[in-house]
């Protein structure tokens, strides 16, 4: 059974504290086997990255044969039907779309002493994007971590997916040809981030790595940030659904499915006005969990980790959806954009009955990869700004130089950097030589 709450219990503090703290993710003590594995990538190149390939994935490779050739790519595209081709076209058009409007702008202006002061933005040189290929194959992550770099204008672009016994996701290839991407090598685990990371022979090294993965995947991202830039550390998923009794139990049943299928570690919590509809939600779940395919798992995932709450009103709701901060949110309620307002930290909401989380997961638009395990508190979800830098810009006049540098001089005075100070009273002190410079 999943856990059962009301706000009027009693004991509700406590178990909703519990709720929060619950520890989803798997933990295996994998950190040290990471450390030697980058390390081996780090002395050995291509030759650790191969032996490691062969190791987990079962694939035996050379390093001509760690990127997928052009041939290769062309005859697993073939075998993409024309539905599968329409609905990539159809989704990496809509994010496409949608983040381009997420481009900021460059800024310059000139301010009162005369300086001329902005902002400028430029895409990262080269992106790696990891595409996890252990357990399943997620063509859809291909598109939402491509595409905004390539809206970014990242010049390269890297893939690396796992190919365990030298298995291939034909949509995956697909996606990553409609979205540009320059280099696809099929390896995974620590050893792709590693080579993504450090470069090998073979692989050059790109400057940012993005994309979800299994805990070894995620233990190296941790590792290797700071030598490049990493977008987060996906954890599980989630979904909190916020439902008043208006609303089919089935739908909203398979949207806290839809969550839960992914992983027996994702948690799918419904907050309702009404206690029946939450009892009547349950039921339709218990319908849908025989015959689900992935019945064991959204079934476990359900049972440990699901909830349904049910609170006196949506001002209750609202607050106790911005306490877990979810990575999706629905708000199934007549009128979801009053409640939206109130819901301050979730990484992704949807609006309405009639817009289940999977759109977002494939065709809406926004992007997919977003934060988890109460992160949306501080974080966002992929945008192209995760493939941007912004550097400032100043130019000083004479004029400008003499308003201002005397203040730059006294701070470096009070900090007792002598050429700080220096560096602008030579300025200022050339301009006092020759005034009509100015
Ligand atoms: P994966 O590609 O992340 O991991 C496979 C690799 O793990 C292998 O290539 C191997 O190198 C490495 N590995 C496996 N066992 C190892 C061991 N004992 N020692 C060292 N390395 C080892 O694929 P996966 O395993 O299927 O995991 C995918 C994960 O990504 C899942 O947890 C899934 O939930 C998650 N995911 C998250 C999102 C998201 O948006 N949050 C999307 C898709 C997938």
């Amino acid at each position: 059974m999943p856990q059962i709450l009301a706000t009027t219990d009693a004991d509700f503090e406590t178990r909703f504290a519990d709720l929060l703290s619950m520890k989803r993710e798997d933990s295996p003590d994998v950190d040290a086997a990471v450390a030697q594995i980058i390390a081996d990538v780090r002395e050995r190149g291509d030759a650790a990255v191969i032996d490691l390939t062969a190791k987990f994935d079962k694939l035996d490779l050379a390093p001509e044969r760690l990127a997928f050739s052009a041939s290769e790519i062309d005859a697993l595209c073939a075998l993409v039907t024309a539905e599968e081709r329409a609905a990539l076209d159809l989704a990496a058009e809509r994010i496409r779309a949608y983040h381009v409007r997420q481009m900021p702008q460059d800024a310059k202006w000139t301010d009162p002493e005369g300086a001329t002061l902005g902002w400028r933005w430029t895409p990262v040189s080269a992106a790696g994007l990891y595409v996890p290929g252990g357990l399943a194959s997620y063509p859809s992550s291909v598109l939402m971590n491509a595409i905004p770099a390539k809206v970014a204008g990242v010049p390269r672009l890297a893939i690396c997916v796992p190919t365990p016994n030298g298995q291939a996701n034909p949509l995956v290839l697909m996606a990553a040809r409609i979205a540009g991407v320059d280099e696809v090598y099929r390896i995974g685990g620590a050893q792709a981030i590693a080579a993504l990371a450090y470069g090998t022979q073979t692989i050059a090294p790109v400057d940012k790595i993005t994309g979800p993965g299994n805990a070894f995947v995620a233990a190296a991202k941790r590792r290797v940030f700071g030598k490049v830039g990493i977008d987060m550390i996906a954890g599980p998923s989630e979904i909190l659904v916020i439902a008043d009794a208006d609303n089919d139990p089935d739908w909203i049943a398979l949207d806290l499915l839809s969550q839960a299928e992914h992983d027996e570690s994702a948690q799918s919590i419904l907050i309702t006005t009404d206690a029946a509809f939450g009892t009547a939600v349950q039921e339709a779940i218990n319908k849908r969990l025989q015959t689900l395919d992935r019945r064991e798992i959204a079934g476990k995932s359900w049972q440990v980790n699901g909830a349904i709450i049910t609170t006196r009103d949506l001002t209750e709701a609202a607050a106790l959806s911005n306490r877990i901060a979810p990575e999706h949110l629905e708000l199934c309620v007549a009128d979801p954009e009053a409640l939206a307002k109130d819901c301050i930290h979730a990484g992704a909401i949807f609006l309405g009955q009639w817009t289940p989380e999977a759109i977002g997961d494939y065709v809406g638009g926004p992007n997919h990869v977003l934060p988890t395990a109460r992160s949306a508190r501080f974080s966002s979800g992929l945008s192209v700004m995760d493939f941007l830098k912004r550097t400032t810009m100043a130019r000083m006049t004479p004029a400008a130089l003499a308003a201002i540098g005397p203040a730059a001089e006294a701070l470096a005075s009070a900090e007792s950097l002598e050429a700080h100070g220096l560096s602008v009273s030579a300025r200022l002190q050339r301009l006092n030589d020759s005034p009509k410079k100015t």
